[in-house]
């Protein structure tokens, strides 16, 4: 019997791999595509302070940012500019790749092509049924992202004011005339999407464009945003698009039972108000890892590996996601706009700096909503 067997191969369930693969515990991913995270739909940006955190190499940056340029419905941009590089856009595959060889160095097993179809959970094992056979193991980590069904077995359905929307396509550099330098571009307004926002984020050799917007705010389809931000860049032939769901329900805390725990975009870790998960996913996978092996060097019991892990999220997640579940709130009521942002350049610093990850989304918010309120 394994130790720990995890579902998905993100940033949460390689990070929770690794941190237990460090502590000598058995554990295998299990992953339905032919490569780690193969294929997810994402514009890839991460703030530096999450490189540094985890010691990742900065040449798996394809674009460095040194500043966002924000636009507005009626053509006009504002570049908030930084001293130093901020983050930077990854390609997701292959940054899964990176973290996918320090998982196996420490002992882990990935298994690809394996698509997990159910799991049952009982008094003192868990067995994952999966296309090709049926495993077991003390514990089960669910880290399978938003679209699977499986982590709504612990946690509840979410709702639609729960969820975000997104809708992205990748064009070919080489398509595009625009020298972006170190720039990700925003889009704010009724333009570029019904309630949320549209991104330009280059890499390099394509360039991600894509909107997203809380999905219960969406009427018709998000496709006529989408054209509007390719006009920006004189893109008129049809590159495929595709959506994908994005959890932007704040805190949630019933993401555990007794041998089953979720990590990442399953159990909600995305901050509701930028929709950026990766960091989140990092941070989550290590505090569940911390968690889980504190049982196993016999540091807390079983029943408490949910509530350490909890008590984690508390301090290292949970913050940002409630504040950022706040100000979502209120944009919805319409008692924040973003309309005002175009004022002058130090209201969307604020903005800016929410995006470096250089204050936290409290801050952030306190900041800009002393100048945003209409
Ligand atoms: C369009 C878009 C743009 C985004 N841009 C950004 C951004 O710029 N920056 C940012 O920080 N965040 C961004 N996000 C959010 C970010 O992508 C997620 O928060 C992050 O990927 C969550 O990581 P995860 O490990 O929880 O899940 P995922 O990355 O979704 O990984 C889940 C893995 O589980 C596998 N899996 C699923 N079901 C099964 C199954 N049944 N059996 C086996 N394997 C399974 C999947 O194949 C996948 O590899 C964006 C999201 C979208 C939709």
């Amino acid at each position: 019997m394994l130790d720990v067997i995890i579902v998905g191969s993100g940033p949460a369930g390689l990070m929770t791999g690794i941190t237990l693969a460090e502590n000598d515990i058995s554990v295998v991913i299990l992953e339905r595509m032919s490569r780690p995270n193969e294929n997810k739909l994402c514009a890839g940006y991460i703030p530096i302070s999450s490189f540094r955190k985890y010691g990742l190499p900065l040449n798996l940056y394809k674009h460095l940012v040194e500043g966002f340029r924000f636009h507005d419905s009626s053509g006009k941009n504002i570049l908030v500019e930084f001293d130093n590089v901020v983050g930077g856009n990854v390609d997701r595959t292959e940054f899964a790749e990176f973290l996918a060889k320090r998982f196996r160095k420490n002992g882990g097993w990935i298994r690809t092509e394996e698509y997990v179809f159910d799991f049952d959970e009982r008094n003192s094992y868990v067995t994952v049924k999966t296309s090709k056979e049926t495993y077991k193991g003390k514990f089960l980590v669910l880290a399978c992202g938003i679209a699977s069904n499986l982590p709504g077995k612990i946690r509840g359905r979410l709702f639609r004011n729960m969820v975000g929307l997104c809708l992205q396509t990748s064009i070919p550099s080489n398509h595009i005339n625009i020298d972006f330098k170190k720039e990700n571009w925003i889009f704010y307004g009724e333009k570029y999407s019904p309630f949320g926002y549209g991104w330009i984020f280059p890499k390099e050799n394509i360039v991600e464009i894509g909107l997203g917007s809380l999905l219960s705010e969406v009427k018709n389809g998000l496709d006529s945003y989408l054209s509007n931000l390719l006009n920006i860049v004189g893109v008129e032939k049809k590159y495929s698009r595709r959506y994908f769901p994005v959890p932007l329900s704040g805190p949630i805390e019933k993401i555990y039972s007794r041998r089953v725990f979720l990590a990442g975009d399953a159990a909600g870790h995305v901050s509701p108000i930028t929709g950026e998960g990766i960091k989140y996913s990092l941070n989550a996978g290590v505090d569940l890892g911390i968690s889980i092996s504190l049982y196993f060097k016999k540091k807390i019991s079983l029943h408490d590996i949910g509530k350490k892990y909890l008590k984690l999220l508390r301090k290292n997640v949970f913050p940002d996601l409630k504040w950022g579940r706040i100000f979502l709130k209120l944009v919805q009521k319409k008692l924040i706009s973003s309309s005002k942002t175009f004022v002058d350049k130090k209201k969307l610093r604020a903005v800016a700096e929410l995006y470096a990850s250089n204050i936290t989304h409290l801050n952030a918010g306190l900041k800009f909503l002393k100048t945003f309120f209409l």
